[in-house]
Formats: C-alpha cells, structure tokens, sequence
C-alpha cells in the first residue's frame, strides 16, 4: 500500500544529490522499525536512488538535555532504542547514536547524504529543530507524519473548540489514513558508510549509566520499553481485557485499560497499527471498538490539534480558554479548605487516601488511570493557593512522573482541567464555572480494590 500523499510535505524541494552515500533518516518521533511510514519513505527512496538507508539518533546529555526528562523517561528512550536499532539492523538499515540535538546530528550527518527524511512530532522543541535543520541543510528535506492516524492539518487548519468540533472532521478522513503499511524491502543493505555510533546502544543501562540527567526519579519495573514489548502488550490486551473496553473503561481497578500510552509518547508503536489490530480482535464487540477508537483518534489527536495550533501552550494564560480564566478569577480569592505545597503533593501527603493512593501509582509506576487522572488534576485545583499555580504545579508533576508525560496529550489534559475543551458548568466556589470533580465520583469504581492493588503495584516496584 502507497504511503498517503497527505502524509508526505517536501520541506526542502531540490533533487536528490547524486553524490549522497545514502539517504538519510533522522529518527526522532517514531522510534521503531516497522509501521513507520518515515522510514518506508526511507527506503522507497534510497531503492530508487540504489542507495542504502541510514538512520540517525541524537541523544540530548546534560544541560543540553530534553526538556524535564529524566532517568525513568531515558531508560525507556533507550530501551526502545536497542530494540528499534536491532530492528533495523534486521532490515538492512544502518543505524547511528551521537549525543547531540537531533538538530545538529542531522545538519551534520545531511553532508552525505542524497536527501534527508524526518518524522514528525508538535511541540515547540521538535518544530524548532525542523527550523534549524530546514535553515543549514541544503539537500531535499522530505518529512513523513505517522504517528497519527490522520495528519493534523488534513484534518483541520485550525484549533478546534472541543472534541466534538474535531470528531466529524477527523472521521471524514479516517478511512484513507487507517490502512496496512508493508514493509518495503531494502535493495542495498547499509554496510561501510554507517558512521560509528558514540555509545553502544545494545546495552541501554550502560548507556543511561554514562548520561548526566536528573536521576531523582529512576526508572520503573512495570513498564520496559521498545516496540517488540508493546506488541506483546498490545496482543496479550486484545486477547483479553479489552472485552470489556466498553462498559469498565472508567474503572481503574477493572484493568480494561490498554496501557499503550508510554508507547505512543516514544514512537514506539503505529497508532494506525493499533487502530487495525483492534478492528481485527476477536475479544471485543462494537462498543468496545468505538470506544477504544475515540480515545486513541478523537482524543488523542485532539491533543495534537490543540499544541500544534496554540503558540505557548504549556502556559496557564495561553492554553486556558479565556472564559474559564476569567471564571476561575473570579474565585481566586475563595478560601481553600486545605492547601498542600508541592512536595506535600508529589510524596503523597494529603488527607484523601484515594489521591495519595493514585499519586504514589504515578510516583513509583509511571502511570495512572485516565478516571483517576482527572480527580488528580482536579483536587490539585482546589487544593493550590491560586489556579495559575495549580496549573504549573500539575503540569509539571504530571511530566515528572508519568512515562507518557511530555506529551501533546500531557499540555491538553493539564489544561482540560482548567476549562480547555470543556463548557461552563454550574458555579461554585473555587471552579467558578469551570467543571468540578467531587469525592463522589470514586464511588463510580471500587475504590478500596483500587487502594490495594496500588499497594500490590508499588511493593513489586520496589522488589
Ligand atoms: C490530568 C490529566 C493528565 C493526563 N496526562 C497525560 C499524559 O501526560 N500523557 C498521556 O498520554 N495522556 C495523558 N492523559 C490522558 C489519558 O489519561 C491517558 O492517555 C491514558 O490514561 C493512558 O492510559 P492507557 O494507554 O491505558 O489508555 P486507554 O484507555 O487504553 O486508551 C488508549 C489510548 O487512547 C488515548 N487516550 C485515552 N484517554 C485519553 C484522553 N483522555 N485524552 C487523550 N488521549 C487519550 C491514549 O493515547 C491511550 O494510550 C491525561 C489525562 C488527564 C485527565
């Protein structure tokens, strides 16, 4: 199957340089070697160009390091990485790891090469990266978006105003974008041009050992990462819990959830490829499906509208719709019952043993469930002196700790919890109008089963 034109946009439109050594691909986004349509392109080129593929990767160290990532974000980067590495090994494709901005290794690697090809991701830092490359590289530039289903801008030029606004634009298109992709065989396999690589990246714990990052917060059991784990884990939830997807999604204790989001966040899954494996489960009926689909498309690309759209949307006055700032102001003076600083939050110290509970899910096991996460960033409102503070304090637990954190899906729900996507609801004091989540809505789900099985997730952690 063709990769979708509309996934393809030429950022430089010269022709291949006939000197190239090989074409090559800046691994940044998508950090796998199957279903990566960036890298099919890749291939697709470099077998028309009788060239082989080099992939690339620039590892950020130390004060160069990726924004508030630290060592439970980068042992599961380079976890993926060896896997990903092998991967393309298998296929033919060299592969090459520098420390250094994924910017300045492709600007750098780009001299040899026939033309360059890039994968795409939304934040600020990614887009900045893509300038610079753009600005130095005088070869053809292709980039490739696949880790969507369907690309941003094919689905909307502009940020939209809810979930519900998005939806019929988005399934319009779903059907062109969410199809098989074949892995393209490599004519010339990369062999003597693949420049070394600075750290062997078959051995991620040395690697994470050589790294100077923020080791406050270590690496995690319950989670490895790589796309051969999250097939495993992709098949084993499809030939299970997602029965009952549908009714218990909103239970955390009910473990219908899929876990694919650290996943997702590293590139190391197609979400294309999940959507098709959960058209094709044999578990599951079709409210099992719809429902898994809205998440991971509506939702999820809901987040990629709204950062890629919205300039500064990690700040409180930029991402906040204005109506709920002005109602949230209007409150800002309501007394608080209770006040927790942030190291009171982050360890857990709070008078509801339910939030405790989820926070110590999140601070030992990199993880929480989307209900829990909701009452989290809820009470982390109500709980702050001030909603601009509650705001930064959620955001930057929520990127601290979760594996998935630092995502589109990470700024747009932090922001959800402050009236983004949302409408005005009732008043009251604190939330203004802005939506508010009582203590009632743990008794949705059994919540005592939740306390333990936290206590179960926690003790393995530590062994
Ligand atoms: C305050 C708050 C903070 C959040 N922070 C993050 C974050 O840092 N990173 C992150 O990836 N998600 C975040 N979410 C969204 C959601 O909670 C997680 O994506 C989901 O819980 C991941 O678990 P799962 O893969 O088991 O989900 P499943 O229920 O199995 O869903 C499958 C996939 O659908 C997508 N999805 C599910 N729920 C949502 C949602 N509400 N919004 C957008 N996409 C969704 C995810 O990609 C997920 O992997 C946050 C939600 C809230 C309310």
């Amino acid at each position: 199957m063709a990769i979708q034109a509309g996934r393809i946009r030429i950022l430089k439109d010269v022709e291949p340089r006939r000197a190239g050594r090989y074409v090559l691909y800046l691994l940044q986004q998508a950090n796998r070697a199957h279903n990566n349509p960036a890298l099919e392109y890749a291939i697709e080129e470099a077998n028309r160009l009788d060239l082989p593929v080099l992939a690339c990767f620039g590892l950020l160290d130390g004060s160069n390091g990726f924004p508030e990532a630290n060592a439970r974000h980068y042992a599961f980067l380079l976890q993926g990485l060896a896997d990903a590495a092998a991967g393309l090994g298998r296929r033919g494709v060299g592969f090459c790891l520098r420390k250094a901005s994924p910017a300045d290794l492709a600007i750098d690697l780009a001299g040899q090469a026939a033309l360059l090809v890039l994968d795409r991701g939304y934040l600020a830092i990614q887009k900045r990266w893509y300038g610079e490359i753009v600005a130095a590289v005088a070869a053809r530039i292709v980039q490739v978006e696949g880790d969507v289903a369907v690309p941003v801008e094919i689905v909307s030029g502009k940020h939209e105003y809810a979930a519900r606004t998005l939806r019929p634009k988005l399934h319009r298109h779903l059907e062109d974008y969410v199809a098989p992709l074949t892995a393209r065989r490599v004519k010339r396999r990369a062999g003597g041009e693949v420049p070394d690589s600075e750290v062997d990246v078959a051995d991620p714990e040395a690697v994470l050992a050589g790294m100077s990052l923020d080791r406050t917060v270590g690496p995690v059991r319950r989670f490895t990462g790589g796309e051969t784990e999250a097939r495993r884990r992709l098949a084993a939830y499809l030939d299970g819990p997602f029965a009952h997807y549908g009714s218990d999604r909103n239970r955390p204790e009910a473990g219908a959830a899929s876990h694919m989001s650290p996943y997702l966040h590293f590139g190391q899954i197609s979400p294309v490829e999940i959507v098709l494996a959960v058209r094709a489960a044999r578990t599951g009926g079709k409210e099992d499906r719809t429902a898994y689909v809205e998440e991971i498309v509506v939702r999820r690309e809901l987040a990629m509208n709204h950062v890629h759209y919205t300039d500064g949307y990690d700040r409180y006055a930029r991402a906040v719709p204005e109506w709920a700032r002005k109602a949230l102001a209007e409150h800002a003076g309501d007394p608080r019952p209770k006040t927790y600083t942030e190291a009171e939050l982050a360890a857990g110290q709070t008078h509801d043993v339910y939030w405790n509970a989820a926070q110590a899910e999140m601070r030992e096991t990199g993880y929480m469930h989307n209900h829990l996460r909701m009452y989290w960033g809820k009470k982390i409102l109500e709980w702050s002196p001030s909603p601009e503070e509650g705001f930064a304090r959620t955001l930057r637990l929520n990127n601290r700790y979760f594996l998935d954190g630092r995502d589109p899906n990470s700024f747009t729900n932090v922001a959800w919890v402050y009236g983004l996507h949302d409408r005005p609801w009732a008043r009251r004091k604190i939330f203004g109008t802005v939506r508010y989540q009582s203590e009632n809505s743990l008794r949705k789900f059994d919540a005592k089963a939740y306390l333990r099985t936290v206590e179960e997730l926690c003790r393995a952690e530590r062994g």
